[in-house]
């Protein structure tokens, strides 16, 4: 099976589980973005999800991205979803049309000087783990405060929140907690409509719960 017919095929797959999970949501696919996590697969692959109609690609390395980024169409929006780097983020704003994984005033400061012409859209990352703040995302009890300081900053919009599931996640908890993390949020922040959460393991759940945006990778492109 050439590579392509193999993308397309779980592609495909992919997205019918997205639909069939819309559906029991009873949301409708519309509100539902797919974005194909292409971090570690060569350019070649990014080309063919191009080719299958694919515009929502996303990435954790500013090196790797930068380069990806140049070889490709520019009208695909892309996502930075890995762990912020301050030496880095400079950067990452010049290709990155959402960044998913802000937790600290201070990425928000250097986003801000970066892009104060061109606001950029930012998920804050909610930390779902035991301990909290572990694996990045903020303690949801200074999420509000947090997002009060960034609202001061020009050039930076808050899009929504994004949120990892907890290791050993055994289903539905932590996507409820973030959904209602999410609904309180937007009584505060009401542009911040949109909701990253679900990847290749759990993204139907994610669509149970409110996802806006699924990260998915090894589902489409296989394993890294
Ligand atoms: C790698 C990654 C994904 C995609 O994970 P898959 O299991 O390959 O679908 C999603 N979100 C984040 C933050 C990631 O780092």
């Amino acid at each position: 099976m050439s590579r392509k017919v193999e993308i397309r095929n779980n592609l495909a797959s992919v997205k019918e589980r997205i639909a069939v999970a819309a559906q029991k949501a009873q949301r409708d696919l519309s509100e539902i973005t797919l974005v194909v996590v292409t971090k570690t697969f060569e350019v070649g692959d990014l080309e063919i999800l191009y080719e299958l109609g694919e515009r929502e690609f996303g990435e954790n390395r500013d090196q790797e991205a930068s380069k990806k980024v140049e070889q490709l169409p520019d009208d695909i929006n892309w996502h930075f979803q890995g762990q912020i780097q301050s030496n880095k983020l400079k950067s990452i704003c010049k290709w990155a049309d959402f960044i998913h994984s802000v937790d600290q005033i201070k990425y928000a400061q250097i986003i801000s000087d970066q892009c104060q012409t061109k606001p950029k859209s930012i998920f804050l990352q909610v930390s779902l783990d035991t301990p909290v703040e572990s694996r990045g995302g903020v303690d949801p009890v200074k999420l509000e405060n947090l997002a009060l300081d960034i609202s001061e900053l020009p050039g930076v919009v808050i899009a929504g929140l994004m949120a990892v599931a907890p290791m050993n996640n055994e289903g539905v908890e932590a996507f409820k907690r973030v959904q209602m993390i999410h609904s309180n949020f937007k009584h505060k922040f009401a542009q911040a409509k949109l909701l990253s959460a679900g990847m290749s393991g759990d993204f139907e759940t994610a669509v149970l719960y409110g996802a806006t945006h699924l990260r998915i990778g090894s589902s489409i492109l296989g394993n890294r």
